[in-house]
């Protein structure tokens, strides 16, 4: 072996690794890593979702955490890469309870980042492939039960005569992806949704919405999408989706349900979740708890005076019917973000004379340039004839830590905004305030830091640009009976007013269901702490309280984007069932609490 060639160095390197950790040395563990250094670690040694940042950080984790890890078999799998520099591969090894997969990558100086991820329970994997369940009992039986009789009898039991060791609650695409990864992995649980059907949760959102994503980011866990699903799903066909796949993955999913309230009874080390089915009050105990109830939920609606005044209709965008009543209308759309351009091109499309007022700067990216340049390489027709599928994209991802992305994503909207420059031109010289994010890190960053503030161009820009959707500037500042005002006095006639202001912390749904006093112990959900716009630090180097334990004991909180909800689910799910099977899950580096919401 050439100890030169990007097998060697990495080989050599996985050596030392391998023998470092054995060791518990954490010395020469810091010697194997570069200056500027990472070790994101997705469950696999901390039981947490946690990057470690510089050797120090790196050398603390290990030493607290080895003894109880037991690290070994390091292996190269596939073939490494070379470019710019960096030396790259994908890494098996095992842990005492995980087989685990990862990424490295390599500098002149050392490691540059390393990714460690359990991939499965050894004793408890998923049963697929080879161990697949049979089906059948070939034989003679008295009383033999069928498939839809234990089904059935599933559905009769769980909840009423036998507790599930997880509740999920909220039963959109997060919560349908969770419980599909709980069932295959033997954990009972039940799905509370309020909705009469799995996938309304889309299907009640305005009616010209279609996903901003493309396809290839969006599957489910399992199931991907057929190779002749549309690039951008439809809403309600991303609703009988997630309807189909909630029955063919035998989810327990209690539609018309309505959880009330949650408490943890700490002596019984189990919640109390009272939940109404149906028009029947039931309670279930179970052990852990999931809020999967979307961060997208909890509308902000400012309240303004005036507001009851209004004679037409007022509604924030969530509530939003679609345009169709409004044909030769006047409509004032307050807020200039996704939503807001969505509501308004359907307006204009519906023959409405539409008015969008933008308060502060937004960040706008064409959908074809953001799918080109900014995901094309990982997510895309392109990606699957390269061989990257979603699985592979999905830990390329993640092996690139949260401190590295901006630094990465800059170039992309550098390329993005001289491609389009004209467009942008355009824009600007309609009145349009634009921005790139605070460090022109453009929407990725944005999304993750605080979920909003951008536009995914298909369609609306256009006619901001020609002056179709009018443009008003500042903030709302009153609602009189046949409009709104804002604060420079401006009035704008309307018999519409949607309020596309956004959504609220994804723990005001802890302070709803549980008490103000369990969302304050957990803290703000979501955000990096970048210390940059709607996102205070201090830094936390991944996303605050997400697919990880919180400080309120069995309490989770499940979402995000399709990706996300995907990926994350996965990891989520291993820390559920091996608390389940009682195994040791000492946390590492537990989420501190620096803001409430
Ligand atoms: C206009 C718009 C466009 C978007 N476009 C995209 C996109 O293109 N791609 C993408 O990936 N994401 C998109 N998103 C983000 C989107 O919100 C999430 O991807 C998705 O909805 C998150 O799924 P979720 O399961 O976490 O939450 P949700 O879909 O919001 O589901 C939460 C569920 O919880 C239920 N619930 C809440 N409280 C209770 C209770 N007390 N009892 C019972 N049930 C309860 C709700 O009824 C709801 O069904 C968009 C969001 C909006 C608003």
């Amino acid at each position: 072996m050439d100890a030169a060639s990007p097998l060697g160095r990495i080989e050599t390197f996985l050596t030392k690794l391998g023998a470092a950790l054995a060791a518990a040395d954490t010395e020469a563990l810091k010697g194997l890593f570069a200056e500027d250094c990472y070790w994101r670690d997705l469950v696999a040694f901390t039981w947490n979702i946690k990057t470690m940042e510089g050797r120090d950080a790196i050398a603390a984790m290990a030493a607290e955490t080895l003894a109880g890890v037991n690290p070994r078999n390091w292996a190269v799998e596939g073939e490494p890469s070379e470019a710019g520099g960096i030396t790259e591969a994908w890494i098996t090894f095992e842990t005492d309870a995980v087989r685990g997969k990862g990424h490295v990558r390599l500098n002149a100086e050392g490691c540059w980042t390393l990714l460690t991820t359990a991939q499965e329970l050894k004793g408890h994997e998923e049963t697929k492939g080879a161990t697949r369940d049979h089906g059948v009992t070939h034989g003679a039986f008295k009383d033999r039960e069928t498939w839809a009789e234990a089904r059935a009898r599933e559905e009769k039991e769980l909840g009423y005569t036998e507790h599930p060791y997880c509740v999920i609650i909220g039963g959109g695409q997060g919560g349908i992806g969770l419980g599909a990864r709980l069932k295959r992995i033997g954990v009972p649980t039940i799905i509370v949704e309020k909705n009469d059907r799995p996938g309304d949760s889309w299907r009640k959102r305005y009616k010209s919405l279609c996903l901003h994503d493309p396809v290839w980011y969006d599957h489910l866990p399992y199931i991907p999408f057929p190779d002749h699903w549309p690039v951008f799903s439809p809403k309600d066909k991303l609703g009988d989706w997630l309807e189909y796949y909630t029955k063919v993955m035998e989810l327990n999913y209690w539609s018309k349900t309505v959880c009330e309230n949650a408490r943890y009874d700490e002596a019984a080390g189990e919640w109390v979740v009272k939940v109404n089915r149906d028009g029947q009050d039931v309670t279930l105990r179970p052990k852990q708890l999931i809020l999967a109830t979307g961060m997208s939920a909890v509308p902000n609606v400012p309240s303004l005076p005036g507001m009851d005044s209004f004679t037409g209709d007022l509604h924030h965008s969530s509530k939003h019917p679609g345009p169709d009543q409004y044909a030769g209308k006047r409509a004032v759309v307050v807020g200039s973000n996704n939503s807001s351009h969505d509501i308004c091109a359907a307006l204009w499309e519906a023959g409405a004379d539409v008015t969008m007022v933008q308060r502060s700067s937004t960040h706008i990216v064409k959908s074809d340039s953001l799918m080109d340049i900014a995901m094309g390489d990982l997510y895309s027709e392109r990606a699957v004839a390269n061989g990257i599928d979603h699985h592979t994209a999905d830990l390329v991802f993640a092996s690139l830590p949260y401190k590295v992305l901006p630094a990465v994503q800059v170039p992309v909207y550098e390329a993005i905004k001289e491609r389009d420059a004209d467009f942008y031109n355009r824009l600007e010289k309609a009145g349009f305030k634009l921005d790139w994010g605070d460090d022109n890190s453009g929407l990725f960053m944005k999304y993750l830091r605080r979920g909003s503030g951008y536009y995914i161009d298909v369609g609306a820009s256009e006619l901001i640009c020609d002056g179709e959707v009018k443009l008003a500037h500042g903030q709302a500042s009153e609602v009189t009976p046949t409009g709104l005002k804002l604060e420079d006095g401006t009035e704008l006639p309307a018999d519409v007013i949607v309020f596309a202001t956004g959504y609220g912390s994804m723990n005001g749904w802890a302070a709803q269901l549980i008490s103000q006093e369990v969302a304050d112990k957990v803290g703000k959900v979501r955000g990096l702490g970048s210390a940059t716009t709607k996102d205070p630090g201090p830094w936390e180097g991944e996303q605050r309280n997400m697919w990880k334990p919180t400080q309120q004991e069995a309490l989770w909180f499940h979402g995000g984007n399709l990706h996300q909800s995907r990926h994350y689910s996965q990891f989520l799910a291993i820390q559920l069932k091996a608390r389940m099977e009682g195994l040791p899950t000492p946390v590492y580096g537990l989420q501190e609490v620096h803001h409430l919401s």
